[in-house]
């Protein structure tokens, strides 16, 4: 796999040693004709253990999968970070270890050589969880070419991915791993050496599951302050900014530097054919609000009688939906978010330096201007006045 100058990953052929037998053309799930599907069922959910629930992004069903799974001797895989806060998939045996697949990483996750990884574990009767953006399980279907009893598949409803260089980019603006030269540091302006970076979440929910934040926390404080004789607000122990504020997510929520294919994605609408999809139930405040605690609510839509039995056995909180008010709050389950000129504008200024600057310059531009915002306001006003005239024709 070799990064483009975006730092996605795209396959390459070794000409010299392909014998060209045209399968990897074959497992591709972009060259296939995928049917779409209908869920069984979608439900609200709620994983009854607040705890996990609360370090999870949406309702903390994904939990509770891979407990049920762990605990009957099985293996779990799902996205992670690394040392270096790269973002790729590992694979999990323990409770213990739970927490390193908890929360959306809104990074392109590198599936490295899990699917054979899988396969093997598959093959020697093993119960095996695999979780990840809907291509991957749909690339890890096709892969396998057939079908396994002992897998459990689960997709999460996509926005879409953003690239590992941005990511790492904006990283290093923040921390800067062992050996590497130290750049300009947009948080903690003091310091010149490694922080040390003890969690990050795109996803936490101290505001609330809707006001959520990016939190970065950093560990020893008391230490750091010392030694880089920093003011107790420098070394403050965590940087939280709420989704509004922080960089990284406003370019990612306006689609500045997702995959090319995520505009374009051929495996929604239950494509993909995982057993469970999981996503969050945005809009609950209008489809049953009585649920809503701003702890986080997840959406579930089940999509095999497979995935009914492991639902059915975990004891979660579940509540009946119907799939349009499901769509209605979640258009990303069928649609993919539009590419716009922005996209390339950010690309053509890219620079690994100025990440920060870059993102914010093009987040600027796409705001309204005054004069914009002042024309949109003066036509609603007499389209206001022109309706209380003229009566609507029915
Ligand atoms: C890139 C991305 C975009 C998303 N877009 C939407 C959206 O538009 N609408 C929506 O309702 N939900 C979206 N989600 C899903 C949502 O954020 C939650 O992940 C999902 O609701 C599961 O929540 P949970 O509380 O059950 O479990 P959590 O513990 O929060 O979720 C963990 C699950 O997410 C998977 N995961 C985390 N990061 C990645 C990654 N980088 N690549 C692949 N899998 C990953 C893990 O493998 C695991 O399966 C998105 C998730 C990701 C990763």
């Amino acid at each position: 796999m070799k990064a483009d100058e975006e730092g996605f990953l795209y396959p390459s052929v070794e000409i010299g040693l392909c014998v060209d037998c045209g399968l990897c053309e074959k497992v591709c799930p972009f060259n296939a004709e995928l049917e779409s599907h209908q869920p069984q069922s979608v439900y609200a959910a709620i994983n009854p253990n607040e705890t996990e629930r609360l370090q999870s992004s949406s309702g903390g069903i994904f939990s509770m999968l891979m407990r049920k799974i762990i605990e009957a001797g099985g293996v779990v895989y799902g996205a992670a970070f690394d040392d270096n806060w790269n973002v790729h998939h590992i694979a999990i045996e323990s409770i213990a270890d739970m927490s390193k697949l908890q929360g959306s990483k809104y990074v392109q996750s590198s599936i490295c050589d899990t699917y054979i990884h899988v396969k093997q574990n598959l093959q020697t009767g093993r119960q095996v969880l695999f979780s990840g953006t809907a291509c991957q399980v749909a690339g890890l279907k096709k892969f396998l070419r057939k079908e396994y009893d002992n897998l459990l598949t689960v997709d999460v409803i996509c926005h879409g991915t953003p690239s590992p260089m941005v990511w790492q980019d904006y990283i290093k603006t923040i921390w800067q791993p062992k050996g590497a030269d130290a750049g300009e540091n947009t948080v903690l302006l003091s310091l010149n050496e490694n922080p040390s970076i003890e969690g990050i979440s795109f996803r936490d929910k101290k505001l609330g599951w809707r006001k959520y934040g990016f939190v970065v926390r950093y560990s020893d404080d008391q230490r750091k302050s010392e030694k880089f004789g920093l003011s107790s607000v420098e070394a403050k122990s965590e940087i939280w900014e709420s989704l509004h504020d922080n960089v990284y997510m406003q370019g990612f929520l306006n689609n500045l530097y997702l995959r090319p294919s995520c505009h374009h994605c051929r495996v929604k609408s239950g494509r993909c054919e995982s057993d469970i999809t999981l996503g969050d139930f945005w809009g609950v405040w209008d489809v049953c609000p009585d649920l809503n605690d701003d702890k986080g609510i997840s959406l579930v839509l089940v999509n095999s009688s497979k995935g009914e039995d492991v639902l059915a056995s975990i004891n979660a909180l579940l509540y009946d939906i119907n799939y349009k008010d499901a769509l209605k709050c979640n258009p990303c389950l069928e649609r993919s978010v539009q590419e716009t000129k922005y996209r390339k504008m950010f690309w053509s200024s890219y620079s690994s330096d100025t990440v920060t600057d870059n993102i914010r310059n093009v987040v600027k531009a796409m705001r309204p201007s005054f004069t914009r915002k002042l024309y949109g306001l003066i036509m609603f006003f007499v389209s206001k006045i022109y309706h209380s005239f003229v009566p609507k024709r029915t």
